[in-house]
């Protein structure tokens, strides 16, 4: 279904088409007919299915763009999403007077309370500092109200404060609330039944969202120690860069290692040993998580990641991900491996494994009825450039 079969304005369709959405994906098909007449939704769909659009476009619809003030919340875990919220909704109302503003914690209070003065309608947030801005006072009356990733949300420690927000937002005028995510807990669901009047809720079967996409090819290397793997890791590498640069096409690839100072440590011995190689992680400041994203993002080739800052991030092209350790749950393997292949472009996914932990490969492949191809290391050696 195209996006031209909805019921949008001439200014919404003008934006997305300059953007090159043309045919909605299912979830935006399920939950746009039922936000645009101001329904209370509940949506479940897998990452990477394009859940942003599916409440960004009736909001940008629903919104008066002659009226100066905040008028839609969202609400998401991450300062990355929140910009990337900003962002999508920015692209679909590009043709409109609509502004966004993000609020997240790291940065000057001032300046967003500006943005919000300045007439922005809608607003994308992290818990803790929206919840900053309304205990120092900030009034704001959405007429609609969304928490994205609210699971993820959840998983964090933020419900309380998500409960807290939520109350605080409340006003007289009949509101509109739209909860997503990529799985339903429980605490989704009593929110839904304290603020929602009647919830259309549309969950994308979990078939679905426990599939690997086609797209996706799955290599595992077993390495026999720590040296070995990183032996292992540096000859791949070099062997990427070189077909790659053969064929012209550019490479990015994204290693998740299990701990924030593994990032930092992996990045460093990749770089003494002449790749540029850059990591990220939540220890970092928002401003250089920021910085190393966009680089990595224009001009990088390798970033070393933990789950939980690369979860929710959208990077364009990356051409490989690289399970430097495993997992630490079977279901973060799709999640990481999910950050390649999107939207049907062609991904690799590599993880190393010691010997021990070929029952979890097996069980991976059982469980995602997929296949992970073993691949084997032939000793060369690299000329140490040191
Ligand atoms: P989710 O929130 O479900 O994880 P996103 O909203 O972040 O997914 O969308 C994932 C990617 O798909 C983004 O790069 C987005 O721009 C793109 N996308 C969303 N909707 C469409 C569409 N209808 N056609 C093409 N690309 C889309
Ligand atoms: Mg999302």
């Amino acid at each position: 279904m195209k996006f031209t079969e909805f019921k949008l304005s001439a200014a919404t369709l003008k934006g997305l088409k300059a953007h090159g959405f043309e045919v909605a994906t299912e979830i935006q098909r399920k939950v746009i007919p039922p936000m645009l007449k101001g329904r209370d939704v509940v949506g479940q769909a897998k990452t990477g299915s394009g859940k942003t659009l599916a409440f960004g476009i009736p909001i940008i619809e629903r919104i008066n763009e002659q009226i100066r003030r905040v008028q839609a919340v969202i609400i998401c875990p991450t300062r990355e999403l929140a910009k990337q919220i900003s962002e999508e909704l920015s692209k679909a109302a590009t043709f409109t007077k609509i502004k966004t503003v993000t609020i997240y914690g790291g940065v000057s209070y001032q300046k967003q309370l500006e943005k919000i003065q300045h007439g922005a309608q809608i607003i994308a947030a992290t818990p803790g500092r929206l919840l900053d801005h309304l205990k120092q006072g900030l009034k704001v009356r959405p007429k609609i109200i969304i928490l994205d990733e609210a699971d993820k949300m959840f998983e964090m420690g933020f419900y309380e404060d998500v409960s807290l927000i939520l109350r605080k937002l409340r006003s007289n005028h009949p509101q509109q609330f739209g909860f997503f995510g990529a799985t339903l807990p429980n605490q989704t669901i009593s929110l839904a039944k304290r603020y929602m009047k009647d919830p259309v809720i549309i969950t994308i079967k979990s078939m679905v969202e426990e599939s690997i996409p086609e797209s996706i090819e799955q290599f595992y290397y077993i390495s026999a120690d720590t040296g070995d793997k990183f032996n292992i890791l540096i000859n791949l590498l070099d062997e990427l860069e070189n077909t790659h640069e053969k064929q012209g096409n550019g490479i990015k690839i994204l290693i998740f290692t299990k701990t924030r100072i593994e990032t930092k440590r992996l990045s460093h011995e990749l770089n003494q040993m002449g790749f540029r190689a850059a990591y990220i992680n939540s220890d970092m400041k928002q401003f250089s998580r920021e910085k190393t994203l966009e680089r990595f993002q224009s001009d990088g080739t390798l970033l070393v990641a933990t789950d939980v800052v690369a979860r929710g991030i959208d990077i364009d092209n990356v051409t490989h991900v690289i399970n430097y350790n495993l997992p630490q749950d079977i279901k973060s393997y799709i999640h990481r491996i999910g950050r390649t292949g999107r939207m049907g472009k062609k991904g690799i996914a590599i993880t190393f494994i010691t010997p021990e932990e070929l029952g979890i490969i097996n069980a991976i492949e059982q469980k995602f009825n997929t296949t992970i191809k073993r691949r084997y290391f032939h000793k060369r050696r690299r000329p140490n450039y040191l």
